[in-house]
Protein backbone atom coordinates (compact mmCIF):
# COMPACT_ATOMS: atom_id res chain seq x y z
CA UNK A 1 0.00 0.00 0.00
CA UNK A 2 3.02 1.95 0.00
CA UNK A 3 3.20 3.42 -3.16
CA UNK A 4 -0.76 4.01 -3.32
CA UNK A 5 -0.48 5.89 -0.32
CA UNK A 6 1.58 8.75 -1.53
CA UNK A 7 0.05 8.46 -4.90
CA UNK A 8 -3.61 9.01 -2.72
CA UNK A 9 -1.44 12.32 -0.87
CA UNK A 10 -0.06 13.63 -4.05
CA UNK A 11 -3.47 13.23 -5.72
CA UNK A 12 -5.16 14.95 -3.32
CA UNK A 13 -3.94 18.36 -3.55
CA UNK A 14 -4.38 18.35 -7.47
CA UNK A 15 -7.90 16.51 -7.74
CA UNK A 16 -10.46 17.03 -5.55
CA UNK A 17 -10.55 14.39 -2.95
CA UNK A 18 -8.14 12.82 -4.92
CA UNK A 19 -10.14 10.98 -7.65
CA UNK A 20 -12.06 12.13 -10.55
CA UNK A 21 -15.18 10.64 -9.48
CA UNK A 22 -15.95 10.16 -5.89
CA UNK A 23 -16.68 6.70 -4.93
CA UNK A 24 -13.43 5.74 -5.75
CA UNK A 25 -11.78 7.67 -3.04
CA UNK A 26 -13.21 4.42 -0.52
CA UNK A 27 -14.44 6.87 1.97
CA UNK A 28 -17.00 4.75 2.20
CA UNK A 29 -15.13 1.88 3.58
CA UNK A 30 -12.67 4.69 5.75
CA UNK A 31 -9.77 3.44 3.52
CA UNK A 32 -7.15 4.48 1.12
CA UNK A 33 -7.48 3.58 -2.28
CA UNK A 34 -5.35 1.17 -4.18
CA UNK A 35 -3.96 2.69 -7.32
CA UNK A 36 -4.08 0.80 -10.23
CA UNK A 37 -0.87 0.03 -12.63
CA UNK A 38 -2.77 -2.80 -15.03
CA UNK A 39 -5.57 -5.29 -15.42
CA UNK A 40 -6.30 -8.50 -17.19
CA UNK A 41 -8.98 -10.80 -17.59
CA UNK A 42 -10.75 -10.91 -14.28
CA UNK A 43 -7.49 -9.33 -12.08
CA UNK A 44 -6.03 -5.71 -11.93
CA UNK A 45 -3.04 -5.11 -10.41
CA UNK A 46 -1.82 -2.54 -8.41
CA UNK A 47 1.15 0.12 -8.08
CA UNK A 48 2.28 -1.97 -5.21
CA UNK A 49 2.49 -5.02 -6.84
CA UNK A 50 -0.68 -6.79 -5.57
CA UNK A 51 -3.24 -8.25 -7.55
CA UNK A 52 -7.02 -8.66 -7.04
CA UNK A 53 -9.73 -10.70 -8.42
CA UNK A 54 -12.35 -7.70 -9.40
CA UNK A 55 -15.82 -7.32 -8.56
CA UNK A 56 -16.22 -3.42 -9.70
CA UNK A 57 -14.97 -4.01 -13.67
CA UNK A 58 -14.71 -0.45 -14.11
CA UNK A 59 -18.03 -0.10 -12.26
CA UNK A 60 -19.80 -2.17 -15.23
CA UNK A 61 -18.80 -2.02 -18.60
CA UNK A 62 -15.60 -4.57 -18.53
CA UNK A 63 -18.12 -7.91 -18.79
CA UNK A 64 -15.31 -9.14 -21.04
CA UNK A 65 -12.63 -8.87 -18.03
CA UNK A 66 -9.63 -6.11 -18.37
CA UNK A 67 -7.77 -5.59 -21.78
CA UNK A 68 -9.42 -8.28 -23.62
CA UNK A 69 -6.88 -9.28 -26.60
CA UNK A 70 -9.35 -8.89 -29.76
CA UNK A 71 -10.76 -5.34 -27.95
CA UNK A 72 -7.29 -4.17 -27.86
CA UNK A 73 -6.11 -5.27 -31.05
CA UNK A 74 -9.21 -3.48 -32.84
CA UNK A 75 -8.55 -0.14 -30.52
CA UNK A 76 -5.44 -0.54 -31.83
CA UNK A 77 -5.85 -1.08 -35.43
CA UNK A 78 -8.93 1.51 -35.20
CA UNK A 79 -6.32 4.17 -33.68
CA UNK A 80 -3.70 3.43 -36.32
CA UNK A 81 -6.22 4.97 -39.03
CA UNK A 82 -7.11 8.39 -36.27
CA UNK A 83 -8.77 9.15 -33.15
CA UNK A 84 -11.39 11.09 -33.50
CA UNK A 85 -12.92 13.10 -37.36
CA UNK A 86 -16.16 15.14 -36.55
CA UNK A 87 -17.80 13.60 -39.34
CA UNK A 88 -19.96 10.31 -39.86
CA UNK A 89 -17.74 7.24 -39.86
CA UNK A 90 -19.19 3.50 -40.77
CA UNK A 91 -18.47 2.22 -37.02
CA UNK A 92 -21.14 4.18 -36.36
CA UNK A 93 -24.02 2.65 -38.54
CA UNK A 94 -22.38 -1.16 -37.18
CA UNK A 95 -22.66 -0.13 -33.25
CA UNK A 96 -26.24 1.40 -33.87
CA UNK A 97 -27.86 -1.76 -36.26
CA UNK A 98 -26.09 -4.32 -33.51
CA UNK A 99 -28.07 -2.14 -30.61
CA UNK A 100 -31.39 -1.79 -32.43
CA UNK A 101 -31.67 -5.84 -33.16
CA UNK A 102 -30.51 -6.40 -29.65
CA UNK A 103 -32.96 -3.61 -28.22
CA UNK A 104 -36.19 -4.21 -30.82
CA UNK A 105 -37.75 -1.50 -28.74
CA UNK A 106 -35.68 1.34 -30.33
CA UNK A 107 -36.06 2.11 -33.83
CA UNK A 108 -33.24 4.93 -33.82
CA UNK A 109 -30.12 5.52 -31.45
CA UNK A 110 -28.42 8.32 -31.30
CA UNK A 111 -24.38 7.81 -29.34
CA UNK A 112 -23.11 10.17 -26.83
CA UNK A 113 -20.24 10.06 -24.64
CA UNK A 114 -21.48 8.95 -21.22
CA UNK A 115 -24.27 7.45 -19.34
CA UNK A 116 -25.35 10.59 -17.72
CA UNK A 117 -25.76 12.45 -21.18
CA UNK A 118 -27.60 9.43 -22.02
CA UNK A 119 -30.53 9.87 -19.53
CA UNK A 120 -30.25 14.22 -19.49
CA UNK A 121 -30.98 14.40 -23.30
CA UNK A 122 -33.43 11.35 -23.33
CA UNK A 123 -35.45 13.38 -20.69
CA UNK A 124 -34.76 16.81 -22.53
CA UNK A 125 -36.36 14.54 -25.70
CA UNK A 126 -39.00 13.23 -23.67
CA UNK A 127 -40.05 16.84 -21.97
CA UNK A 128 -39.81 18.31 -25.76
CA UNK A 129 -42.20 15.32 -27.40
CA UNK A 130 -44.82 15.46 -24.55
CA UNK A 131 -44.62 19.13 -24.02
CA UNK A 132 -44.64 18.59 -20.46
CA UNK A 133 -42.10 19.42 -17.43
CA UNK A 134 -41.96 16.92 -14.80
CA UNK A 135 -40.18 13.86 -14.29
CA UNK A 136 -40.73 10.76 -12.40
CA UNK A 137 -37.64 9.13 -10.50
CA UNK A 138 -37.33 6.18 -8.14
CA UNK A 139 -35.74 6.25 -4.61
CA UNK A 140 -32.01 5.25 -4.86
CA UNK A 141 -31.98 5.07 -8.98
CA UNK A 142 -29.34 6.57 -10.55
CA UNK A 143 -29.36 8.30 -13.92
CA UNK A 144 -25.96 10.30 -13.69
CA UNK A 145 -25.48 14.06 -12.47
CA UNK A 146 -27.61 16.02 -14.37
CA UNK A 147 -29.02 18.55 -12.41
CA UNK A 148 -32.60 17.57 -11.67
CA UNK A 149 -31.43 14.00 -11.56
CA UNK A 150 -29.69 14.31 -8.21
CA UNK A 151 -32.45 13.85 -6.02
CA UNK A 152 -32.53 10.75 -4.09
CA UNK A 153 -30.37 9.43 -6.27
CA UNK A 154 -28.41 5.95 -4.75
CA UNK A 155 -24.61 4.99 -4.23
CA UNK A 156 -22.74 8.04 -4.51
CA UNK A 157 -25.32 10.69 -2.49
CA UNK A 158 -25.96 7.58 -0.47
CA UNK A 159 -22.90 6.87 0.56
CA UNK A 160 -22.32 9.89 1.33
CA UNK A 161 -25.91 10.94 3.33
CA UNK A 162 -26.64 13.64 0.77
CA UNK A 163 -29.75 13.33 -0.97
CA UNK A 164 -29.58 16.49 -3.22
CA UNK A 165 -26.80 17.97 -3.91
CA UNK A 166 -25.99 22.33 -3.70
CA UNK A 167 -25.77 23.86 -7.04
CA UNK A 168 -29.01 22.50 -8.30
CA UNK A 169 -31.30 25.15 -8.72
CA UNK A 170 -34.38 24.12 -6.48
CA UNK A 171 -36.49 25.06 -9.71
CA UNK A 172 -35.21 22.01 -11.61
CA UNK A 173 -35.22 19.77 -8.45
CA UNK A 174 -39.31 21.08 -8.13
CA UNK A 175 -39.44 18.72 -11.98
CA UNK A 176 -38.60 15.80 -10.26
CA UNK A 177 -41.07 13.72 -8.40
CA UNK A 178 -39.37 10.97 -6.84
CA UNK A 179 -41.72 7.84 -5.55
CA UNK A 180 -40.60 4.78 -3.70
CA UNK A 181 -39.20 1.92 -5.54
CA UNK A 182 -41.94 -1.46 -5.99
CA UNK A 183 -44.39 0.79 -4.71
CA UNK A 184 -46.94 1.00 -7.69
CA UNK A 185 -49.97 2.45 -5.59
CA UNK A 186 -47.60 5.75 -4.55
CA UNK A 187 -46.90 5.66 -8.58
CA UNK A 188 -50.93 5.85 -9.43
CA UNK A 189 -51.91 8.43 -6.47
CA UNK A 190 -49.26 10.54 -8.33
CA UNK A 191 -50.38 10.57 -11.26
CA UNK A 192 -53.83 10.28 -11.30
CA UNK A 193 -53.71 14.30 -10.14
CA UNK A 194 -50.16 15.46 -11.86
CA UNK A 195 -50.17 13.32 -15.48
CA UNK A 196 -50.82 15.88 -17.41
CA UNK A 197 -47.49 17.49 -16.42
CA UNK A 198 -45.59 14.72 -16.43
CA UNK A 199 -43.13 14.22 -19.39
CA UNK A 200 -41.18 10.92 -18.54
CA UNK A 201 -40.99 8.12 -16.13
CA UNK A 202 -36.72 6.99 -15.74
CA UNK A 203 -36.60 4.25 -13.89
CA UNK A 204 -33.49 1.39 -13.27
CA UNK A 205 -35.76 -1.81 -13.58
CA UNK A 206 -32.77 -3.66 -11.71
CA UNK A 207 -31.87 -0.66 -9.54
CA UNK A 208 -27.66 -1.07 -9.51
CA UNK A 209 -27.00 2.05 -7.83
CA UNK A 210 -28.19 0.92 -3.81
CA UNK A 211 -26.96 -2.76 -4.32
CA UNK A 212 -28.52 -4.80 -6.46
CA UNK A 213 -32.81 -4.43 -6.08
CA UNK A 214 -35.19 -6.85 -8.03
CA UNK A 215 -38.77 -5.58 -9.53
CA UNK A 216 -41.50 -7.06 -7.75
CA UNK A 217 -43.62 -9.24 -10.22
CA UNK A 218 -45.94 -6.97 -11.62
CA UNK A 219 -44.37 -3.84 -10.62
CA UNK A 220 -42.71 -2.91 -14.08
CA UNK A 221 -45.45 -4.65 -16.43
CA UNK A 222 -48.23 -2.00 -14.51
CA UNK A 223 -46.11 0.94 -14.91
CA UNK A 224 -45.97 0.18 -18.68
CA UNK A 225 -49.61 0.07 -18.92
CA UNK A 226 -50.37 3.28 -16.57
CA UNK A 227 -47.47 4.83 -18.83
CA UNK A 228 -48.79 4.31 -21.99
CA UNK A 229 -52.64 4.97 -21.18
CA UNK A 230 -51.36 8.68 -19.41
CA UNK A 231 -49.20 9.08 -22.77
CA UNK A 232 -46.64 9.56 -20.50
CA UNK A 233 -42.72 8.32 -21.80
CA UNK A 234 -41.51 5.76 -20.06
CA UNK A 235 -37.32 5.56 -20.43
CA UNK A 236 -35.48 2.34 -19.27
CA UNK A 237 -31.96 3.89 -17.49
CA UNK A 238 -30.05 0.44 -18.94
CA UNK A 239 -27.05 2.11 -18.61
CA UNK A 240 -26.11 -0.89 -16.20
CA UNK A 241 -28.15 -3.45 -16.80
CA UNK A 242 -28.42 -3.28 -20.72
CA UNK A 243 -25.86 -5.79 -22.06
CA UNK A 244 -25.82 -7.12 -18.72
CA UNK A 245 -28.80 -9.36 -17.60
CA UNK A 246 -29.48 -10.67 -20.62
CA UNK A 247 -28.03 -9.50 -24.03
CA UNK A 248 -31.48 -7.43 -24.59
CA UNK A 249 -30.87 -5.98 -21.33
CA UNK A 250 -33.53 -5.76 -18.43
CA UNK A 251 -36.19 -5.10 -21.20
CA UNK A 252 -35.38 -8.35 -22.73
CA UNK A 253 -35.25 -10.27 -19.34
CA UNK A 254 -38.61 -9.15 -17.94
CA UNK A 255 -40.34 -8.55 -21.50
CA UNK A 256 -41.58 -5.45 -21.18
CA UNK A 257 -41.20 -2.51 -24.18
CA UNK A 258 -40.28 1.08 -22.58
CA UNK A 259 -40.32 3.71 -25.01
CA UNK A 260 -37.05 4.99 -24.78
CA UNK A 261 -34.04 3.22 -23.69
CA UNK A 262 -30.53 4.65 -22.10
CA UNK A 263 -26.98 2.57 -22.59
CA UNK A 264 -23.76 3.03 -21.62
CA UNK A 265 -20.99 1.03 -19.50
CA UNK A 266 -20.70 -2.22 -21.57
CA UNK A 267 -21.61 -0.85 -25.73
CA UNK A 268 -18.07 1.31 -24.76
CA UNK A 269 -15.98 -1.90 -24.14
CA UNK A 270 -14.13 -0.03 -21.67
CA UNK A 271 -14.10 3.23 -23.73
CA UNK A 272 -16.48 6.27 -22.59
CA UNK A 273 -20.04 5.96 -24.29
CA UNK A 274 -23.45 6.30 -24.10
CA UNK A 275 -26.59 6.20 -25.75
CA UNK A 276 -30.30 6.59 -26.06
CA UNK A 277 -32.89 5.84 -28.51
CA UNK A 278 -36.29 4.90 -28.39
CA UNK A 279 -39.57 4.72 -30.85
CA UNK A 280 -38.90 5.79 -34.60
CA UNK A 281 -41.67 9.43 -33.03
CA UNK A 282 -39.87 10.13 -30.13
CA UNK A 283 -36.53 9.77 -32.03
CA UNK A 284 -37.41 11.90 -34.73
CA UNK A 285 -37.67 15.11 -32.38
CA UNK A 286 -33.72 14.85 -32.42
CA UNK A 287 -31.68 17.58 -33.99
CA UNK A 288 -30.84 17.54 -37.40
CA UNK A 289 -34.10 15.51 -37.65
CA UNK A 290 -36.29 17.61 -34.90
CA UNK A 291 -36.03 20.41 -33.04
CA UNK A 292 -34.84 19.11 -29.73
CA UNK A 293 -30.75 19.79 -29.35
CA UNK A 294 -28.41 17.70 -28.70
CA UNK A 295 -24.47 17.48 -29.61
CA UNK A 296 -21.30 16.29 -28.91
CA UNK A 297 -17.58 16.94 -30.48
CA UNK A 298 -16.57 13.34 -29.88
CA UNK A 299 -20.15 11.42 -29.99
CA UNK A 300 -19.43 8.23 -32.29
CA UNK A 301 -16.00 8.39 -31.87
CA UNK A 302 -14.06 5.56 -33.75
CA UNK A 303 -12.03 4.66 -30.97
CA UNK A 304 -15.16 3.85 -28.82
CA UNK A 305 -16.97 2.65 -31.54
CA UNK A 306 -14.78 -0.10 -32.36
CA UNK A 307 -14.55 -1.07 -28.37
CA UNK A 308 -18.12 -1.31 -28.40
CA UNK A 309 -19.02 -3.31 -31.79
CA UNK A 310 -16.09 -5.73 -30.63
CA UNK A 311 -17.52 -6.43 -27.08
CA UNK A 312 -20.89 -6.83 -28.56
CA UNK A 313 -19.49 -9.41 -31.37
CA UNK A 314 -18.00 -11.22 -28.68
CA UNK A 315 -21.42 -11.03 -26.19
CA UNK A 316 -23.36 -12.43 -28.87
CA UNK A 317 -21.74 -15.82 -29.47
CA UNK A 318 -23.35 -18.76 -28.45
CA UNK A 319 -23.51 -19.55 -24.94
CA UNK A 320 -22.46 -16.72 -23.23
CA UNK A 321 -25.34 -15.17 -21.46
CA UNK A 322 -25.54 -19.21 -19.81
CA UNK A 323 -21.86 -18.81 -18.83
CA UNK A 324 -22.10 -15.84 -17.35
CA UNK A 325 -25.42 -17.53 -15.23
CA UNK A 326 -23.86 -20.55 -14.46
CA UNK A 327 -20.59 -18.69 -13.02
CA UNK A 328 -22.97 -16.09 -11.38
CA UNK A 329 -25.11 -18.75 -9.49
CA UNK A 330 -21.91 -20.70 -8.27
CA UNK A 331 -20.65 -17.26 -6.85
CA UNK A 332 -23.89 -16.63 -5.66
CA UNK A 333 -24.03 -20.21 -3.61
CA UNK A 334 -20.87 -19.80 -2.72
CA UNK A 335 -21.05 -16.38 -0.67
CA UNK A 336 -24.38 -17.43 0.42
CA UNK A 337 -23.32 -20.53 2.40
CA UNK A 338 -20.12 -18.65 3.68
CA UNK A 339 -21.82 -16.14 5.27
CA UNK A 340 -24.65 -19.01 7.02
CA UNK A 341 -21.49 -20.99 8.25
CA UNK A 342 -19.58 -18.16 9.28
CA UNK A 343 -22.99 -16.88 10.87
CA UNK A 344 -23.41 -13.32 9.40
CA UNK A 345 -26.85 -12.30 8.88
CA UNK A 346 -27.15 -11.45 4.72
CA UNK A 347 -29.25 -11.37 1.99
CA UNK A 348 -27.92 -11.95 -1.65
CA UNK A 349 -29.48 -10.45 -4.77
CA UNK A 350 -28.45 -11.32 -8.50
CA UNK A 351 -30.38 -10.40 -12.00
CA UNK A 352 -27.55 -11.95 -14.39
CA UNK A 353 -24.00 -11.07 -13.69
CA UNK A 354 -24.77 -8.22 -11.37
CA UNK A 355 -25.29 -8.62 -7.57
CA UNK A 356 -24.86 -7.34 -4.35
CA UNK A 357 -24.06 -9.18 -0.99
CA UNK A 358 -26.31 -6.86 2.04
CA UNK A 359 -25.47 -6.95 5.50
CA UNK A 360 -29.09 -7.32 6.49
CA UNK A 361 -31.55 -9.84 7.98
CA UNK A 362 -34.68 -8.24 5.82
CA UNK A 363 -35.16 -8.60 2.53
CA UNK A 364 -34.37 -5.31 0.18
CA UNK A 365 -37.02 -4.19 -1.58
CA UNK A 366 -36.85 -0.56 -2.25
CA UNK A 367 -34.31 2.36 -0.84
CA UNK A 368 -35.30 2.53 3.15
CA UNK A 369 -35.07 -1.17 3.27
CA UNK A 370 -31.49 -1.39 1.40
CA UNK A 371 -30.06 1.59 4.18
CA UNK A 372 -31.10 -1.29 7.27
CA UNK A 373 -27.86 -2.61 5.87
CA UNK A 374 -25.01 -2.73 8.28
CA UNK A 375 -22.89 -0.66 6.63
CA UNK A 376 -20.14 -0.68 9.44
CA UNK A 377 -19.87 -4.20 9.03
CA UNK A 378 -19.71 -3.94 5.46
CA UNK A 379 -16.66 -1.95 5.56
CA UNK A 380 -14.65 -4.40 7.55
CA UNK A 381 -15.36 -6.81 5.40
CA UNK A 382 -14.45 -5.04 2.44
CA UNK A 383 -11.19 -4.43 3.36
CA UNK A 384 -10.79 -8.10 5.11
CA UNK A 385 -11.23 -9.33 1.13
CA UNK A 386 -9.28 -6.89 0.01
CA UNK A 387 -6.68 -7.81 1.98
CA UNK A 388 -7.19 -10.80 0.83
CA UNK A 389 -6.55 -10.00 -2.76
CA UNK A 390 -10.74 -9.22 -3.83
CA UNK A 391 -11.50 -6.16 -4.68
CA UNK A 392 -15.07 -5.33 -4.13
CA UNK A 393 -16.93 -2.35 -4.72
CA UNK A 394 -15.88 0.43 -1.83
CA UNK A 395 -19.30 1.17 -0.80
CA UNK A 396 -22.20 -1.47 0.17
CA UNK A 397 -24.46 0.42 -2.21
CA UNK A 398 -23.17 -1.00 -5.29
CA UNK A 399 -23.38 -3.78 -7.57
CA UNK A 400 -20.70 -6.17 -8.14
CA UNK A 401 -20.72 -7.84 -11.33
CA UNK A 402 -18.61 -11.01 -13.04
CA UNK A 403 -17.11 -11.16 -16.38
CA UNK A 404 -16.75 -13.92 -19.19
CA UNK A 405 -12.74 -13.49 -17.95
CA UNK A 406 -13.66 -15.09 -13.93
CA UNK A 407 -13.15 -18.64 -14.23
CA UNK A 408 -14.30 -21.47 -11.39
CA UNK A 409 -10.75 -20.85 -9.70
CA UNK A 410 -11.21 -17.79 -9.12
CA UNK A 411 -14.75 -17.77 -7.55
CA UNK A 412 -13.40 -21.14 -5.73
CA UNK A 413 -10.38 -18.14 -4.47
CA UNK A 414 -13.43 -15.31 -3.56
CA UNK A 415 -15.60 -17.88 -1.74
CA UNK A 416 -12.65 -19.21 0.58
CA UNK A 417 -11.78 -15.23 1.21
CA UNK A 418 -15.42 -14.40 2.15
CA UNK A 419 -15.70 -17.15 4.63
CA UNK A 420 -12.83 -16.16 6.30
CA UNK A 421 -13.89 -12.31 6.44
CA UNK A 422 -17.52 -13.00 7.33
CA UNK A 423 -15.88 -14.96 10.40
CA UNK A 424 -13.51 -11.84 10.68
CA UNK A 425 -16.72 -9.20 11.02
CA UNK A 426 -19.39 -11.82 12.78
C1 LIG B 1 -23.46 4.46 -14.41
C2 LIG B 1 -24.86 4.86 -14.60
C3 LIG B 1 -25.23 6.10 -15.14
C4 LIG B 1 -24.23 7.16 -15.44
O1 LIG B 1 -23.33 6.81 -16.41
P1 LIG B 1 -21.93 7.65 -16.50
O2 LIG B 1 -21.28 7.06 -17.71
O3 LIG B 1 -21.21 7.39 -15.23
O4 LIG B 1 -22.30 9.07 -16.68
C5 LIG B 1 -26.56 6.33 -15.38
N1 LIG B 1 -27.50 5.41 -15.09
C6 LIG B 1 -27.19 4.22 -14.56
C7 LIG B 1 -28.27 3.24 -14.27
C8 LIG B 1 -25.87 3.91 -14.27
O5 LIG B 1 -25.57 2.73 -13.69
Amino acid sequence: MRKSKILFKKAFNLIPGGVNSPVRAFRAVGGNPVFIESGKGSRIYDVDGNSYIDYVLSWGPLILGHAHPQVIKAIQLAALKGTSYGAPTPLEIELAEMVLNAYPSMDKVRMVNSGTEATMSAIRVARGFTGRDKIIKFEGCYHGHADGLLVKAGSGATTFGIPDSPGVPKSYAKNTITLPFNNINAFKNVIQNEWKNIACVIIEPVVGNIGCVLPKPGFLETLRKLTLSYGIVLIFDEVMTGFRVSYGGAQAFYNIKPDMTCLGKIIGGGLPVGAYGGKKEIMSMVSPEGPVYQAGTLSGNPLAMTAGIMTLKILSRKGVYEKLERMASLLEEGLTDAAKTAGVKTKFYRAGSMFCTYFTEKEVIDYPTAKLSDTARFSKFFSAMLKRGIYLAPSQFEAGFLSLAHSVKDIDKTVKAAYKSFLEVK
